[in-house]
């Protein structure tokens, strides 16, 4: 556990860190602005002990930080037992492998998307790969059960590549929780289709309806948005579906999290009877497999251990006590060279915000993503953090959901997540491809 004492920060599974209150400005000095880097006590606006700005406060007033059970008056609390937020990792050797049945080379496809995949880099199937692609090609309807990170985007992305370019005027529809979730998967798509005649289309919130408007009228082959932009267009008669022979389902557990299942049961009811579905979720829960029995048919669940990412997270609490401020505990981690690439997660957007702007005056290197931001400001902030321009990127749930970004070496819960599904989710943004993550949790 993480604790403050006059030398030093302690986490519960007995990792020290050295307080260091006078790092040399040297330290990790390429991650952050200035020539200096962020000092305890020179920071340029908040220093060491002074008294709480309010744009230091995350989730709460001013004056709530540090005081107990009040700041989190209008904030669900959160009710998960702490000792899940400690777990040591698996050292990555022990983590068992996947022997892949298939190569790319030995999937039913067409020579063009092949030469993609080949230019991509991609030689093995993942093991959601290895099992979905086959028979989404012979037209079945799927289950997938794969968190993001597992390969799940080429897992429905190549079979409908191939069914468009070989089939006459085959459709798709993509639905995905998140805007940015929905361009990463078109990226993927453009990358995958390139020189094959395929267009897509992103249907977004947050980004210009005329443009959508003018680009579907031009008849993409795909379709890829966020539930409500998607049904937007259909109810101001734009987006058309009766012709649309295959959905995506993406990250459904999330999409109902959210609140989106009346608009996906719209959407969904108005795609043709006979179609291929694909769905995809980390978790399959009641109201899923309700949607499922009510849209699927005859599907193939295809299932891959969606724990395997946490299994190389080394995970820890912060002790928070009621006379610290989390703001200079923060500090202190941040300031530990290992901790290279943070992705830091609030609860509220105003929180995640304040919290951001706070970091970046004290020096760090700082954006933040979360709901209310204008759609091309969270895809720079992204850009920044993927391209390694900032090294933090503060964010609420909602906005990282989905997102891959490469060599995270930290996830910050700066406030508790609502329930452990969104433990697991938030913390799955590090140790990926195997690599070794740290997941810090702040609990008071
Ligand atoms: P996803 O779960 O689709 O978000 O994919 C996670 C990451 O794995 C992405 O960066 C992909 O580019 C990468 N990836 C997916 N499948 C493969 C593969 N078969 N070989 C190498 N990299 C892959």
């Amino acid at each position: 556990m993480y604790q403050k004492s006059s030398s030093s920060v302690r986490t519960k599974s007995g990792n020290s860190f050295n307080k260091n209150r006078g790092k040399p400005a040297s330290q990790g000095s390429r991650k952050r602005n200035g020539s200096g880097g962020p000092q305890r006590s020179e920071g340029p606006y908040v220093p060491f002990g002074s008294a709480p700005r309010k744009s230091a406060s995350f989730g709460g007033s001013r004056s709530s930080f540090g005081r107990g059970p009040k700041r989190f008056r209008g904030v669900k609390k959160s009710i998960i037992d702490q000792n899940k937020f400690i777990k040591k990792a698996v050292p990555v050797a022990e983590v068992e492998e996947y022997v892949s049945k298939h190569k790319f080379a030995d999937f039913n496809v067409c020579q063009e998307l092949k030469n993609n995949i080949i230019t991509k880099g991609y030689e093995t199937p993942t093991p959601i790969q290895d099992q979905a692609i086959p028979e989404a090609l012979n037209g079945r309807d799927i289950i997938g059960v794969a968190a993001t990170g597992t390969g799940k985007t080429a897992a429905f992305i190549i079979p409908l590549i191939n069914k468009v370019f070989m089939g006459k005027n085959q459709k798709v529809l993509i639905i995905t929780p998140t805007r940015e979730l929905a361009s990463q998967i078109d990226i993927e798509l453009r990358e995958f289709a390139k020189g094959m005649g395929i267009r897509s289309v992103q249907c977004i919130g947050g980004a210009r309806i005329g443009r959508q408007i003018s680009e579907l009228s031009r008849n993409p082959q795909f379709v890829i948005g966020t539930p409500g932009r998607i049904n937007d267009l259909i109810k101001r008669g734009r987006l058309r579906l009766e012709g649309t022979q295959n959905i995506v389902l993406d990250e459904v557990d999330r999409m109902l999290d959210m609140g989106f299942i009346n608009d996906i049961k719209t959407i969904l009811s108005t795609l043709p009877n006979h179609k291929q579905s694909l769905f995809f979720s980390a978790t399959i829960s009641t109201r899923i497999s309700g949607l499922i029995q009510t849209f699927l048919n005859n599907p193939v669940t295809v299932s891959v251990k969606t724990t395997v990412t946490s299994d190389n997270v080394e995970q820890d609490i912060v002790k928070v006590s009621f006379d610290q401020r989390k703001i200079e505990v923060l500090h202190d981690i941040l300031n530990k060279p290992e901790c290279e690439k943070v992705l830091i997660f609030g609860r509220t957007k105003r929180g995640v915000e304040n919290l951001s702007n706070d970091l970046e005056k004290r020096g760090f290197k700082s954006s933040s993503i979360h709901g209310d931001k204008a759609q091309n400001k969270r895809e720079k902030a992204l850009r920044l953090f993927k391209e390694n321009h900032v090294n933090i990127l503060v964010a609420t749930d909602v906005a990282a959901r989905g997102l891959d970004i490469d060599d995270v070496t930290h996830v910050i819960n700066y406030d508790l997540p609502e329930n452990y599904e969104d433990y697991v989710h938030r913390i799955g943004r590090t140790g990926r491809a195997n690599k070794r993550g740290t997941a810090l949790t702040f609990v008071s």
